[in-house]
């Protein structure tokens, strides 16, 4: 059983130095348990913090133990009522090419994909679709006419939010680095427009949004988080959904001065997708439906080889990607 394991904790930015490559005895599931072959590995910006021994909302990996991850599955052998050979799941199985998991930790999709790759269970379908849905509509609360910004609007969950919340009549700007990228926003995702931040962003703010920005959805922090701050409205909303700038920083850079939020009386929180589990299956519902209407638009980034899984990550957290990040194993 092919496996990455975390071989060391990194200081900041990760290397090959920091994973390991093991061949392990393959699994054999017990009761209730189902033996999965991993099709696809979620890559995503979270893990970085996995790999720190540090206080947060979940325990680190531990050091020799399997990097953490979603993947979707096919089923091989059951030994749990709900499973057969063949069926497809979803689950947090980590960066291993087989696993055996309880059927009570999987969560079935359709065999056939249901009109979408299977992979799109791990992104819009999935864990960023369903960040996005939560971060638009219970911290955004977008109405017609307000002006929505949204960091990283190229990736997984910043492309899905910006369409959600031109669903809701806002006027939808998206931010990412490169001039291809904002033109996929714009012409693909049907923002409203996109701003290249490796330009002169504030400048670009200035002329996109004349009369301020009522949504921030916030993914990226640092210097793109610096010019947006100044420039929301009174009673703005900023979904605090990530700022994956700053992960590979240590030590974090002295934060924004935040007196702005007194002086525009704006609403500032933060969210876990984790926290949201009505919400999984909303978003799934709701989400297969505008896929299906054609009306919601993904990109998936496509790297083949669980060997290739570390670099792909760490090109993750530099912009490397295009899209949402999968390993095809
Ligand atoms: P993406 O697919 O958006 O990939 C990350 C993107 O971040 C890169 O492509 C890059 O886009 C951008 N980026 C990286 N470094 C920088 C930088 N220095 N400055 C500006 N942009 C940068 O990832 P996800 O959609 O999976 O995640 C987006 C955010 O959402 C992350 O912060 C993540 O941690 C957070 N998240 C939070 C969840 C929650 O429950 N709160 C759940 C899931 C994700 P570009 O090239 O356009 O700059």
């Amino acid at each position: 059983n092919p496996q990455i394991l975390l071989k060391a904790r990194p200081a900041g930015r990760p290397g090959p130095e920091h994973f390991e490559f093991v061949e392990s005895a393959m699994p054999a599931p017990g009761r209730g348990e189902v033996l999965l072959r991993h099709r696809f590995l979620s890559l995503d910006p979270y893990m970085r913090g996995r790999m720190d021994d540090t206080a947060s909302y979940a325990a680190p990996v531990a050091l020799g133990g399997v990097m953490e991850g979603e993947c979707v599955a096919e089923v091989l052998e059951s030994q749990h009522d709900g499973f057969a050979p063949g069926d497809w799941v979803r689950g947090a199985r980590g960066w291993q090419g087989f696993s055996a998991a309880h059927g009570s930790s999987l969560v079935k999709i359709p065999k056939d994909g249901g009109g979408v790759s299977h992979s799109a269970y791990l992104g819009v379908l999935g864990m960023p679709g369903t960040t996005a849905w939560v971060g638009v509509t219970e911290i955004g609360r977008p109405k017609p006419g307000d002006v929505f910004v949204v960091s990283a609007a190229s990736g997984a969950v910043g492309g899905v939010a910006g369409q959600i919340a031109r669903k809701y009549g806002c006027r939808v700007i998206g931010i990412a680095g490169g001039p291809e990228k904002c033109r996929y926003v714009k012409d693909v995702l049907g923002f409203d427009d996109c701003l290249d931040h490796r330009g002169d962003l504030p400048a670009a703010l200035d002329a996109a949004c004349p009369d301020g920005i009522d949504v921030y959805f916030e993914n990226v922090g640092g210097p793109v988080q610096e010019a947006v701050l100044p420039r929301m409205r009174a009673f703005g909303r900023i979904a605090f959904c990530g700022s994956v700038a700053t992960y590979n920083t240590r030590p974090l850079p002295p934060g924004p001065n935040l007196s702005i939020l007194t002086r525009r009386k704006l609403t500032l929180q933060g969210f876990i997708v984790s926290d949201h589990p009505l919400a999984w299956p909303v978003w799934r519902e709701r989400g297969a439906a505008w896929l299906r209407d054609g009306s919601l638009k993904f990109k998936e980034d496509v790297v083949e080889g669980l060997q290739n899984a570390p670099d792909a990550f760490v090109g993750l957290l530099e912009g490397k990607n295009f899209g949402k990040l999968v390993i095809k194993i």
